[in-house]
């Protein structure tokens, strides 16, 4: 039987006062970061002894290391900065304690992630730390697989591909998402790169470590692309033959840059809906033990996305 829900995470941090309003069955909203209040709420006291322990959401073989939190880029289409707040990094101890725990309890791989993880270490030290950090998590016993994920192009720190090389259990494996290729574009997308420093930057990837297999994502529909920057885009991906590819339809953020340039584009409110279904029909099931005020408040926080997709829906439909 559940009797009281809480709900933290984007959704709650962004639209707090509304959802209190709109939805009074759930007992308490949390922001993003606001681990010590969860805890106080369900009347335990925070240890920070035990920082760096966890229980593993994922199969016991592998877990995500989130080595940093929000972001100072400005891409002009991302709310991400509004939501999770300026960058701030793990001390490298910490990580190291984490992982070595981790390892402990059975795991053969880590992903490094963080909304930005080439920035690591620059607000602690002033300079980036991620070379530095996979060393130290390279070095612990036990650990067969590090891989690297959300790496940003823009003053990209290449002392990361010689640990790359030196060390056996870094994968030769890099996620590094370009989001587009068109100047212009990277321009409105403020991304503080254009294509040649792209191409660059890929081409000596690639020959200092040979064989690495890249991921890229790219966006397409965002304001200002047309056809032109579109075939560009898709030119461009043809010819540089990523080994993995993710494509993600634009989607208007309120608070961003991108969000006042103008409507967005019927496709990229459509491209939203199915993750957004997903939530809403696991829900009933999911929350079957629930009591029916409680049940049907977290059904209801999961349309409340719906909704405001629906609403941008409707704007892009009208003249
Ligand atoms: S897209 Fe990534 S790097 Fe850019 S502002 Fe958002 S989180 Fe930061």
């Amino acid at each position: 039987m559940i009797r009281h829900v809480y709900v933290m995470g984007c959704l709650s941090e962004r639209y707090k006062k509304d959802l209190e309003k709109e939805i009074r069955d759930v007992d308490r909203y949390f922001g993003v970061n606001d681990i010590k209040g969860v805890i106080k709420q369900i009347g335990l006291t925070y240890d920070h002894r035990l920082e760096g322990e966890r229980h593993l959401t994922t199969p016991g073989h592998y877990a995500y290391l989130k080595i940093s939190e929000g972001c100072d880029r400005k891409c002009a289409f991302c709310a991400i900065p509004l939501i999770r707040g300026r960058h701030h990094s793990k001390s490298l101890d910490e990580l190291v304690r984490e992982t070595a725990f981790l390892v402990s309890t059975g795991v053969k791989e880590v992903m490094l992630i963080a909304q930005d993880t080439t920035s690591y270490g620059t607000d602690l030290s002033g300079q980036k730390s991620l070379g530095e950090l996979l060393e130290r998590i390279s070095s612990i016993e036990g650990l067969s697989w590090i891989r690297l994920h959300y790496t940003y192009p823009a003053g990209f720190p290449e002392d990361v591909l010689s640990v790359m090389n030196k060390k056996d259990n870094i994968c030769k494996y890099l996620d590094i998402p370009i989001q587009h290729v068109s100047d212009k574009m990277l321009k409105i997308m403020k991304r503080g790169y254009g294509r040649k420093q792209l191409t660059d930057l890929i081409g000596n990837i690639r020959s200092q470590v040979p064989g690495i297999v890249l991921r890229t994502t790219v966006l397409t529909g965002h304001p200002g692309e047309g056809d032109r920057e579109f075939q560009e885009l898709s030119d461009f991906l043809d010819e540089v033959r990523f080994d993995r590819l993710g494509v993600f339809v634009y989607s208007a953020e309120e608070g961003t840059s991108s969000f006042r340039l103008s409507s967005p584009s019927l496709s990229a409110a459509m491209g939203s809906f199915p993750s957004v279904i997903v939530i809403v029909s696991v829900s009933p099931i999911f929350f079957a033990d629930a009591q029916e005020n409680k049940r049907s408040a977290l059904i209801r926080i999961a349309k409340k996305s719906i909704i405001k997709i629906a609403y941008r829906f409707i704007i892009n439909l009208s003249p």
